[in-house]
């Protein structure tokens, strides 16, 4: 547990606290597994007022110093009480897009059904955090009724979304009763989960829950993953168990301060997905909710960072990195862009190595 790297100056902090056997979960669950100080726990007590904090026992063998890229997506810190004028509770106007309770619809052809309100771990940077904790709780059968009937009642969408909270903290009899109403409904082709799951909290993504995903549709998961060390031989196991059923995994990420800025860092968590057949999917610039600043990195900063692995790193390792426009207008991609309009109406297209190419056949 104690994996300390003397190379590694994120190790000047080794912990010295006993393997943690349960989910930390309170201040006092933080001390003493070693991840803060006694002298952070008041402003931690501040945090707590607020946002809810989880660390499965899996996520928190994977600590080496709190401030490392595993402790800082699940520690709380004080500065989540500092809201800067750019942040918003509701960053991705999700809330005025919702027809019913537990439904989120942007797009024409898919919508969200978030069941439930509670995940394993509780992200620090989460877009949703003024939403998500045990305390959000679950969609009684009333409401999940309105939410399916909503679904059913709308033709026009093709593609269910699971999200949450995390849809795999749904009991497998609850998963599996979803799955049996959504294939009651012949325009739903396509069924997919969003989950941090099989990272956080592995265990959980056992066989009788891959069973209950089981279904004639089209189904996805999509692995919430945000460093290397995420992907564990647990972690692993419990993505085969998803496959084995013939369910594609797709993987996507946050891009996070001191957690995966680093060209190697990135490199390494793409690399990681592909090994355990994880096909990177998104690679999110992260959402502007309240206390979430020390996570910023700017976008400039992220498509340098994506260039400096083009042409290095596999094509099907290649995210498509998307920006959430702030105010409920969508997603976009934003990443590099190569092409370029030069002074004689002909495009321009940079190639990997810098070099720039005009393209004959391509006038503006
Ligand atoms: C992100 C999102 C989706 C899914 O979008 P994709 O680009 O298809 O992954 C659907 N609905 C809402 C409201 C979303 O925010
Ligand atoms: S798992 Fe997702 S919804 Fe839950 S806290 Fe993390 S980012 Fe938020």
């Amino acid at each position: 547990m104690n994996v300390i790297d003397s190379k590694n100056p994120e190790s000047r902090h080794p912990r010295t606290a006993s393997p943690v056997t349960r989910t930390l979960r309170t201040v006092t669950d933080l001390l003493e597994a070693g991840l803060v100080t006694p002298a952070q726990a008041p402003a931690l007590d501040q945090v707590a007022q607020q946002y809810a904090t989880a660390i499965p026992p899996a996520f928190a063998s994977l600590i080496e110093s709190p401030d490392d890229p595993i402790g800082r997506q699940v520690i709380p810190d004080a500065a989540e009480c500092t809201v800067d004028p750019t942040e918003d509770p509701d960053p991705i106007g999700d809330d005025a897009l919702s027809p019913v309770p537990g439904i989120v619809h942007r797009y024409a052809d898919r919508a969200l059904l978030k069941p439930l309100l509670v995940c394993p771990l509780y992200c620090r940077f989460c877009f949703r955090r003024e939403h998500v904790g045990p305390g959000g709780g679950v969609l009684d059968d009333a409401a999940l009724g309105r939410a399916l009937d909503w679904l059913r009642t709308h033709t026009d969408i093709h593609e269910v979304v699971m999200t949450g909270g995390d849809p795999l903290m749904l009991s497998p009899r609850r998963m599996r009763a979803i799955m049996t109403a959504l294939e009651g409904m012949a325009h739903i082709h396509t069924i997919r989960i969003h989950s941090r799951v099989p990272v956080a909290d592995p265990e959980r993504l056992n066989d009788e829950m891959a069973d209950a995903l089981e279904t004639t549709r089209s189904m996805w998961l999509v692995a919430h993953v945000n460093h290397a060390r995420e992907l564990t031989p647990a972690a692993r196991a419990a993505i085969r168990r998803v496959q084995a059923r013939a369910i594609p995994v797709l993987g996507q990420s946050v891009l996070l301060r001191g957690v995966n800025d680093t060209p190697e860092a990135l490199e390494a968590l793409l690399r990681a997905q592909v090994a355990a057949r994880i096909r990177p999917y998104y690679l999110h610039q992260l959402d502007p909710a309240p206390g979430t600043a020390r996570f910023h990195v700017p976008i400039r900063e992220g498509q340098r960072l994506l260039a400096s692995l083009r042409g290095r790193v596999t094509g099907i390792a290649w995210p498509t990195y998307v920006l959430d426009i702030p105010g409920g207008h969508g997603k976009v991609p934003i990443a590099p862009g190569y092409l370029h309009e030069g002074p004689d109406g002909y495009l321009r297209v940079e190639a990997p190595d810098g070099t720039i190419h005009r393209l004959a056949r391509e006038r503006g």
